[in-house]
């Protein structure tokens, strides 16, 4: 299996070296040439497996120019080990009226770890198959989610380093906290004083500066992303929706080619890409419902053609969907079209216009597997609620978020076949939003009596990340002006 760029202009790489590469030259995203093909009969064999063996076979149709032996290694580290709190890592949780998909098992408790546990193994193996005797430096600026699972992922991985930068005060108590006390010898993390826009920039200039570029390079040191647009945190997303499948053939609940619905919360587009991919593989999906908040430049975009960035942003309480620019769209477009040029116009003109507008033909492909909706701060809130009411389920918000979108979606077309709802985060995670959606009014300061509530009242195990944050050491102390930054990468470079 050989990779292209989505704008064209990019050389034909093997999945190992778009991995080591993250982003094509001419700045596309890498994609698949050909879309590996399943049978029912794979189908059927999945549902017997452990999540490691499903993603060995799914993978292998992929990144064929690993070994079998090289995959499974990988896969033993990222998802083996007891790293997950449940053996079936990502689990089918069936419903009196719906299904849910829970993908926050890893050790950081959000669904970045499916993807974030793996890449840094399969990063490290892509290095040594190429010979690259260089550090790769993994630069990461984070709003709370990514930067944790990335440093999780990437601890102590021969070969690499990695340095996140947060917004001083722009992270939740538990999001810093989870940072501050990440274990490994080659992690950094440092507080930017600005927003999360001061700390992206910053390392964007960083990655642009081709001079600083070069003075790493004489530490013997490469800078790279850990970012959804590598294919190597995609490629491992497409496993749990055939996992999840297999799951609900096993459990009786569908019968083999029967269609289901996914919904799934989304801010980046990598989640429901992945299943776009599935689809593409031969997974019976009927409809992707992709989910937003009230950021949903989506939601027009996917019912009218028009992709328009320019327009308020809200803080909201599902703050890992506050984006206005789904990157990984651009590999929906490029398959749609399998037209480079025309991709590549798009996103130029968004560049320059921060807006685009897709043919009449390309929206009806679309159209013909995405369906798109949104909800605001109330309306997720009142989900959880009744979520909790009715099935004695507590979702975290970005779940609830996709599980009233996915109602809608039902009563707006009356499509009965099987859903799955898409959860990417343990309701932990977002103990003090989801506590006040269940009526919880006098809310503690303290996180450790705020998960002992949130415990009494679902009944949730606490995951043990979280639960070890009350007695965990500060193992960082790293404030710097958004000025500093690269000086400071350069430091840790060299350390
Ligand atoms: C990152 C994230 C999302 C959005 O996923 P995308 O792949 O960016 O669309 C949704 N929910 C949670 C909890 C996340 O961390």
């Amino acid at each position: 299996m050989r990779y292209i760029s989505t704008r064209g202009n990019a050389e034909e790489l093997t999945a190992a070296e778009a991995i080591i590469n993250g982003l094509a030259a001419d700045g596309g995203l890498y994609v698949p040439t050909a879309i590996p093909q399943v049978t029912p009969e794979f189908l059927t064999s999945l549902t017997t497996l452990s999540y490691e063996e499903r993603a060995a076979k799914i993978l292998a149709l992929f990144l064929t120019d690993y070994t079998a032996g090289e995959l499974r290694n990988c896969l033993t580290r990222a998802y083996g080990d007891d790293k997950f709190d449940d053996p079936r890592c990502a689990p089918v949780e069936c419903l009196t009226d719906t299904n849910i998909l829970e993908l926050w098992h890893g050790p950081t408790s959000a669904f970045k770890d499916m993807a974030l546990q793996l890449l840094p193994q399969l990063l490290g193996t892509a290095l040594r198959k190429k010979g690259e005797e260089r550090t790769v430096l993994i630069l990461v600026a984070t709003s709370g989610d990514t930067g944790k699972a990335a440093m999780a992922g990437f601890a102590d991985v021969p070969g690499t380093k990695i340095m996140v930068f947060y917004p001083h005060g722009g992270v939740s108590p538990v999001q810093e906290k989870q940072m501050l006390t990440q274990k490994g010898a080659n992690v950094n993390v440092t507080a930017v004083r600005g927003n999360f826009d001061d700390a992206q920039n910053g390392v964007k200039e960083i990655f642009n500066d081709a001079a600083f570029s070069e003075e790493l390079l004489r530490q013997d040191v490469k800078l790279s992303s850990a970012n959804s647009i590598n294919w190597g945190r995609l490629a491992p997303q497409i496993v749990y929706y055939f996992s999840a499948y297999a799951d609900l053939l096993k459990a009786g609940k569908i019968q083999l080619g029967a269609e289901i619905n996914f919904s799934v919360p989304t801010g980046n587009f990598g989640d429901i890409l992945a299943a776009y991919y599935a689809k593409l593989m031969g997974l019976p999906i009927h409809k992707l419902i992709c989910a937003s908040n009230a950021n949903n430049v989506l939601t027009d975009f996917l019912r009218t053609g028009l992709y328009d960035r320019k327009r308020p942003f809200f803080k909201t309480i599902t703050p890992s969907m506050d984006i206005l620019i789904s990157s990984n769209l651009e590999r929906l477009l490029y398959h749609i079209t399998e037209n480079a040029a025309q991709v590549k116009a798009w996103m130029e003109e968004l560049r320059q216009t921060g807006r685009y507008q897709v043919d009449e033909g390309t929206l009806a492909k679309i159209q013909a597997l995405f369906w798109a909706d949104w909800t605001d701060d109330e309306g997720t809130k009142d989900m959880i609620r009744l979520a909790f009411a009715r099935e004695n389920y507590v979702p975290d918000t970005h779940t609830a978020v996709a599980w009233r979108v996915a109602e809608n979606y039902r009563k707006e077309t009356g499509d009965s076949r099987p859903m799955v709802v898409v959860s990417t985060a343990s309701p932990y995670k977002f103990a003090p939003h989801v506590l006040a959606a269940l009526g919880e009014n006098d809310l503690p300061e303290d996180e450790a009596v705020m998960f002992d509530r949130l415990h009494k009242k679902s009944k949730l195990t606490i995951p043990r990340g979280l639960a070890a944050l009350r007695n965990a050491p500060l193992l960082h102390n790293n404030l710097c002006q958004r000025e500093e930054m690269a000086a400071r990468v350069l430091a840790f470079a060299k350390k």
